[in-house]
């Protein structure tokens, strides 16, 4: 039992914050326009939190996504060169935002997770792997099949990738979905045994981007990493400006408002700033 008394548990985790432009959040045109648009817009969001989830399971705590590293502040971690890096993305985290930081908060180290289960390969979602590496022996690194193809093929960097920074021996379990239907979506990947934490595709943002949704005792929780930045925008219909095909994503959402609105639920993007309150006060969505 947790400390709340629930059987699972999600906490959040914050592995710094990031700015990125409104035009990426809610794209400006439509196709290739929409990159453009990022690149010509001079504002800037307010700084958002790159979360990462702690899952606490009674076979033991699992880790969804693993956030961004400290080591991103160091002079070219990021490629300056690279004009998304260059010029649409501000980060900022310091020490105490690692994500093995956030874990110890909460009594876990990283010898204690039983699996990572990363929403996709970008890098404020996987460069916290640096921070754990091999000090998390037990754990399995679930990655989709289409994903790792993505991140790590000859085209990586220009899909915004940077697979240098993938931690050394990067060895993730690859898979496909062959599991029980979850609402509208066919197929799942089932992580524990009593199904309860399962992986269904949200394929937009990126054409291997899954979700995770969490039974919890008193309503379902879906872990959405970028599948939108924010409740608001999956409600809006908004797609963002990072998706290789819009109408993918548009597909995308439309399943995951009719899972949400199909039972007590709660949408949690990773750099939604309503997210963890929403969390802490259960509210559904
Ligand atoms: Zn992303």
């Amino acid at each position: 039992m947790t400390a709340a008394g629930r059987t699972i548990d999600v906490v959040p985790l914050t592995t710094g914050r990031v700015q990125i432009k409104p035009s990426q959040v809610r794209a400006v045109g439509a196709g290739e326009a929409r990159i453009q648009a990022v690149f010509g817009d001079p504002a800037w969001t307010a700084p958002l939190p790159i979360h990462a989830w702690l899952v606490l399971h009674p076979d033991g705590p699992l880790l969804v996504d693993a956030g961004e590293t400290p080591r991103a502040t160091e002079p070219e971690w990021y490629p300056s060169a690279h004009p998304y890096y260059a010029h649409a993305l501000r980060t900022t985290l310091d020490a105490g935002d690692a994500i093995d930081a956030q874990l110890a908060a909460h009594g876990v180290a990283p010898g204690d997770l039983r699996a990572v289960l990363l929403t996709h390969l970008h890098t404020d979602h996987v460069g916290g792997l640096n921070d754990l590496a091999a000090r998390a022996p037990h754990a399995a690194v679930w990655v989709h099949a289409q994903e790792l193809a993505d991140a790590t093929g000859a085209e990586a960097l220009l899909r915004g990738y940077l697979p240098h920074r993938l931690p050394p021996g990067f060895a993730p379990r690859s898979y496909d979905f062959v599991d029980a239907p979850v609402g509208p979506f066919a197929a799942s990947q089932a992580i524990t045994a009593d199904g309860r934490v399962r992986v269904i595709p949200t394929p937009g943002h990126t054409r291997g981007h899954v979700s995770v949704v969490v039974e919890c005792d008193d309503l379902r929780i879906v872990l959405a990493g970028d599948a939108t930045y924010a409740e608001a925008t999956l409600r809006e219909d908004a797609v963002d400006a990072i998706s290789p095909d819009e109408t993918v994503t548009r597909a995308t959402m439309a399943q995951l408002r009719a899972l949400l609105d199909a039972a007590p639920s709660m949408y949690l993007p990773t750099h939604d700033d309503t997210a963890a309150a929403r969390l802490a006060g259960r509210v559904r969505w």
